[in-house]
């Protein structure tokens, strides 16, 4: 029996009965023979707690003493977890991020993990212990000061984990049975998904599936680590993350499958420059000045412009917590770029479609904008890759366009209603 890591998100961890539920699911694998490595999250809805405590402190708080505030949550999550399982007879020991030896660089908030020396770890669990890790948190390489990996980050702490430890896998914990065709919150008749390749996985993540994390994915693909998504509160199969299909049905499966799934995203805001001459450099000088105020965008669109003006508008998205920061960063390039004005719209959505069957079959994009125009929703912007389209609608849209596409694709499913077990969607 080899190494497994297990991560529980906060909705498994959501109080003291959570505590002690996930403490016995961890004890029997470690009874089953396994090596046991657990990376936690905050309980329930702390992490948020702490973002509106420290928001009514100060408007602007210092990414340093943020993330010394946001920490505190997991490392109140893995002290309990570890009395939790003593208390079962049972040896464990918890390690902050720093003590497990993630090392980040040294941006603040959203930090990215350089390196796993998970020395403190091997020896604990070599010593008979269930180590328990909290997620989310490291120390910079340079400083050594305390970071955190950006919001959901506890996912990565545990590919990382697995990747350093070299485990057979690393089980992701959550409030729903695994990866589904849509947000089973959104959509009742999602479907589970049995196997689904680091590929499409990576797209769905990256365009709002929260159920994992984007870079979690980029990590595991990077170390070729399968990753199960599985709820703690069923003893369900959940859904297998890897390169290959494990099974020749999960083989089939994914041949009949054009499309992976439906994701939808609402964290993200729309900022368009207005009025910007149509001459070479202004692209360049807009996403500069972005860039430099270390934001990242996702979505860029550029109007033709007015012949009679010369003035062109072009629009962008970015997460709604980098808002502010760029419309501050734009407004003091103003002059140098020349624009006319700023428009900041925080109320839209992202829906997009994901499959690898996408590349080999014509029609899929017009039937994506016919499920919309029957659900009457408009199109504000649109961007594709090879496996993936997107659009942008207003916000009041988004569950409706995301039944209305999961349906127009065959995706819904004739039998269970998909459970969510707990948590607030937060
Ligand atoms: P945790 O606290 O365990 O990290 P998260 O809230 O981050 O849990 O992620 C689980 C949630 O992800 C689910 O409750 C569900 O609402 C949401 N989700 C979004 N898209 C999907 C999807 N395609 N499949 C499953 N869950 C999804
Ligand atoms: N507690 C952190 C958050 O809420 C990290 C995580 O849950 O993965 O974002
Ligand atoms: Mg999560």
């Amino acid at each position: 029996m080899g190494l497994v890591v297990q991560k529980y998100g906060g909705s498994s961890v959501a109080d003291a009965e959570g505590i002690k539920r996930v403490a016995k699911r961890i004890v029997e694998a470690k009874k089953n023979g396994h090596q046991v490595v657990v990376v936690v999250s905050a309980m329930g809805d702390t992490t948020d707690e702490l973002i509106e405590l420290a928001e009514q402190v100060s408007p602007m708080p210092a990414g340093r003493e943020f993330d010394m505030l946001l920490t505190a949550g997991e490392r109140i999550a893995m002290a309990l977890l570890a009395m939790a399982i003593k208390s079962l007879g049972h040896k464990a020991q918890s390690f902050t991020g720093s003590q497990a030896g993630v090392i980040t660089d040294s941006v603040h908030n959203k930090a990215r993990i350089i390196d796993v020396t998970p020395g403190r770890i091997r020896t604990s669990i070599d010593e008979g212990n269930i180590a328990i890790v909290a997620g989310f948190q490291g120390v910079s390489q340079e400083g050594k000061n305390i970071t955190t990996l950006g919001r959901g980050g506890s996912d990565t702490t545990a590919v990382a984990l697995a990747a350093a430890l070299d485990a057979e896998v690393c089980e992701i914990y959550t409030d729903v049975d695994g990866v589904f065709t849509a947000d089973p919150r959104v959509v009742k008749k999602a479907k589970k998904i049995e196997w689904i390749s680091f590929e499409d996985m990576l797209e769905l993540a990256a365009s709002g599936s929260k159920v994992l994390l984007h870079r979690c994915v980029e990590y595991a693909r990077r170390y070729n680590i399968p990753i199960h998504v599985r709820s703690s509160f069923s003893g369900l199969q959940g859904t297998w993350v890897s390169n290959e299909p494990r099974s020749q049905s999960e083989g089939q499966q994914v041949e009949h499958a054009i499309i992976s799934g439906v994701a939808h995203d609402v964290s993200e805001a729309k900022v368009t420059v207005v009025g910007v001459p149509d001459k070479p450099g202004e692209a360049a000088a807009i996403f500069r000045t972005i860039a430099d105020a270390e934001i990242n965008i996702d979505m860029v669109v550029q109007n033709v412009s007015a012949a009679s003006t010369g003035l062109t508008d072009i629009s962008f998205t970015l997460p709604k917590a980098e808002g502010r920061k760029a419309i501050d960063a734009l407004e003091r390039s103003k002059p140098a770029i020349g624009f006319e004005s700023l428009r900041y719209d925080d109320q839209i959505a992202k829906i997009s479609l994901v499959g690898a069957g996408m590349k080999t079959n014509p029609g899929v994009t017009a039937g994506f904008f016919e499920a919309l125009s029957d659900a009457g929703v408009n199109i504000e912007l649109i961007s594709t890759s090879e496996i993936r389209i997107s659009v942008v609608t207003r916000a009041d849209d988004v569950n409706n366009a995301v039944r209305a596409v999961h349906s127009a694709f065959g995706l819904d499913s004739d039998s269970d209603e998909a459970v969510v077990y707990g948590g607030t969607g937060r």
